[in-house]
């Protein structure tokens, strides 16, 4: 413990340096640098690049997260890999009826080596990316100067590298949005010297997974509604009261496990707990309910057609009511009142809950144990671990539907990437390199 402190007091007190030590340009072998940064919302980027910084950069282009907006799930999607257990490393295993993953599994039985992780090069080790969250700008200057001597000494022998900085989300959820600013200018900072050192024929790709809400959030209290109603949230479904809950971070959104035949009930507590914008389950195989605090809506999928349709019945949880007077009025709904996929994502660009149809019916089906339902949070509310929740502030989180939790950013040097991108696009239009190997930084 006191080397720790010992370590992360030389952190606090070291300078960024923001050249790379020289390398001499007939060694430098590196062409392709992909960085993905953790949690930087679409609107921050935006706002910084119109600012005139991150100008070896065409525009960054809105990316749309999965839902829950989560990195699990989120960076699964972007390089589009298999579907994970769960939607974080910490998740309920239907099978076994037991809470699985966090630390132990990543440490016994390799998850932490699964998914699109094998793909990065550097990266922080798991140690440094908790401490992230308890002192966000320390361990994120640590964590860009571990990222510089890694790609200072790889320059010369690889001629690409993938690259991951976690610090960005911890400093979104702990600090304020001012020294998220600063943090991203000293990456900034960073890339200038790498393109310096590399050459501006250096390709750099450059996206984040979700956004954020930046806002304060406190604890939504679902586990005292359930209770006054005669359930029991906890770690196994083993009767009707039962509600399996996996708990991680301080995220907005929740997964719950029922027993079969219980999840209306169960959704129908929840729906009216402060903080909750709506629940989403399977209402039947093809057909999913979303209720907020006003009522039901159902959304109907038809997959095979690529269509989707949405039926306020006693309210309208996803607001939109503006979208579907317009598109009825445009004569895009069919007979059934349905429409095409790509004709909700055009319309819902600038809704609360952007592309909202396929993102739930996807939510619902996104990892191998998928819960029976999915809680979708309010700006300002947050639900996760309960010792975390009194240890430590936050300043704002992600998880939700919502579109400021939902929209991410991608932007590269050469040329513009097409705007919107849903996430399982981006692979398609740059082609990000795989790596069968990891190694940490
Ligand atoms: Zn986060």
């Amino acid at each position: 413990m006191a080397a720790l402190l010992t370590a992360l007091l030389a952190a606090a007190c070291a300078r960024v340096p923001v050249r790379l030590d020289p390398v001499p340009a007939s060694e430098v072998r590196l062409k392709r640098f992909v960085l993905m940064l953790d949690g930087v919302p679409f609107a921050l980027m935006d706002s910084l690049w119109r600012e005139g910084h991150f100008r070896a950069f065409r525009p960054p282009s809105r990316l749309i997260s999965t839902f829950p907006s989560l990195t699990g799930v989120a960076f699964r999607d972007i390089w589009r890999e298999t579907p994970t257990n769960g939607y974080e490393d910490r998740y309920y295993d239907r099978q076994r009826d037991r809470l699985a993953g966090g630390l132990i599994d990543h440490v016994f039985n390799g998850e932490e080596h699964a998914g699109f992780h094998r793909n990065i090069d550097a990266r922080a080790n798991g140690l440094s990316a908790g401490l992230a969250y308890i002192v966000p700008m320390t361990m994120g200057r640590e964590e860009l100067g571990q990222l510089r001597r890694y790609v200072r000494s790889h320059m010369v022998e690889d001629t690409t590298l993938v690259a991951y900085i976690v610090s960005t989300d911890a400093l979104a959820h702990r600090a304020e949005r001012d020294q998220l600013c600063t943090f991203l200018l000293e990456i900034d900072a960073f890339l200038n010297a790498l393109r310096e050192a590399a050459g501006n024929d250096l390709e750099i790709v450059l996206f984040s997974d979700h956004g954020n809400d930046l806002v304060p959030t406190r604890l939504v209290r679902l586990d005292d509604s359930l209770r006054a109603a005669g359930y029991e949230p906890g770690t196994h479904v083993r009767g009707p009261a039962d509600v399996a809950v996996p708990r991680f971070g301080l995220v907005g959104s929740a997964f719950l496990y029922t027993w079969p035949g219980q999840t209306p009930a169960v959704a129908d507590i929840v729906r009216r707990v402060e903080g909750v914008d709506f629940v989403a389950w399977h209402d039947a195989p093809d057909r999913i309910a979303v209720a907020g605090k006003g009522g039901t809506a159902f959304i109907d999928v038809d997959a095979a057609a690529d269509r989707y349709r949405y039926r306020p019945v006693s309210s309208d949880p996803l607001e939109l009511a503006p979208v579907l007077d317009r598109l009825h009025r445009s004569g895009q709904l069919a007979a059934d009142s349905s429409a095409a996929d790509s004709v909700w994502l055009r319309e819902t660009l600038d809704s609360p809950f952007i592309d909202p149809l396929r993102r739930i019916t996807l939510g619902l089906r996104a990892v191998r144990n998928p819960a029976d339902i999915i809680v979708s949070l309010a700006p300002g509310y947050h639900f996760g671990d309960e010792r975390a929740d009194l240890l430590v502030g936050v300043t704002g989180t992600h998880g939700s539907l919502r579109s400021t939790s939902s929209l991410a950013f991608a932007m590269r040097t050469d040329s513009a990437l097409p705007d919107p991108l849903r996430s399982d696009q981006l692979d398609h239009v740059v082609g990000l390199p795989r790596r069968a190997a990891e190694r940490t930084h």
